[in-house]
């Protein structure tokens, strides 16, 4: 089987101090692809070195909107130029996180970064990642407003089954992690089990949410067969297929000629 991981920070300094064993594991693994994604300038570079080094590695570069603050126009003109890479395969993660933030000005701060973001995804060409975190509304006023021209995806998605429905008609993808293996996790389960087969993704967002029976551990894009199996299960199909078809919508949304 051919498995791929759509969202991992092997550019996290907990991954990077033994990068080669965190990629060896991820090659045993069966991983033929893994989409490693900045947070800020600084891991947005690391993910283009990467992406340089290791041929499975692709790279999204993008400012989370933990570092809303680090995004002044020169970061844009920054990160324009480091998606020159043709590594480079989308703009991410960016977004809203009022998980963190509860601050209204801190939130309120967020959304230029944001949009500004997803203006130069449509530029280069790129789809985005879309970190969401208790800020499903207003993520979803925001792509509506500003629906980006080469799609997205909404990473770790954590919103309720009727607000798949309403980013489903603005034509974006869902990525689902660790989390959908916990048995607590009714609403993700849910998602999972509502979503098109053609706009499902899988990811890890490791070293974070590490799959069951590997949770509370460091994550790493190995654990994606984990992932896929519960997919699988909760959708009722057969795990080569799940992954065929995963890995169909990969290379479709990031336009992956692998
Ligand atoms: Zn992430």
């Amino acid at each position: 089987m051919v498995y791929f991981d759509s969202h991992c920070h092997l550019n996290d300094e907990q991954m990077l101090v033994n990068i080669d064993e965190q990629i060896a594991l991820l090659r045993q693994a069966g991983l033929t692809a893994a989409l490693c994604i900045g947070y800020d300038l600084a891991s947005s570079k690391r993910a283009v070195e990467l992406a340089n080094i290791y041929p499975e590695i692709y790279a999204a570069v993008g400012i989370h909107p933990d570092n809303a603050a680090e995004c002044s126009k020169e970061a844009i003109e920054e990160l324009r130029k480091l998606a020159q890479d043709p590594n480079v395969i989308a703009i991410g993660e960016i977004g809203l996180d009022y998980y963190w933030h509860k601050d209204p000005e801190e939130r309120a701060a967020q959304k230029p970064v944001f949009v500004s973001q997803i203006k130069l995804a449509d530029e280069l060409g790129l789809p985005i990642s879309v970190h969401a975190r208790d800020a499903v509304e207003d993520t979803y006023r925001i792509l509506k407003e500003n629906n980006p021209k080469f799609g997205g995806v909404l990473h770790c998605y954590s919103g309720s089954v009727e607000m798949m429905r309403e980013f489903l008609k603005l034509g974006l993808y869902f990525g689902f992690d660790g989390p959908i293996t916990y048995k607590n996790a009714v609403t993700p389960k849910q998602c999972v089990r509502e979503c098109p087969a053609d706009r499902l993704l899988v990811e890890t967002d490791s070293p974070y949410l590490s799959p069951t029976p590997f949770r509370g551990k460091p994550n790493n894009p190995k654990n994606i067969p984990y992932i896929v199996a519960e997919m699988a299960r909760i959708r009722e199909c057969d795990e080569a297929l799940m992954n065929e078809q995963l890995w169909k919508n990969f290379k479709k949304m990031f336009r992956v000629k692998q």
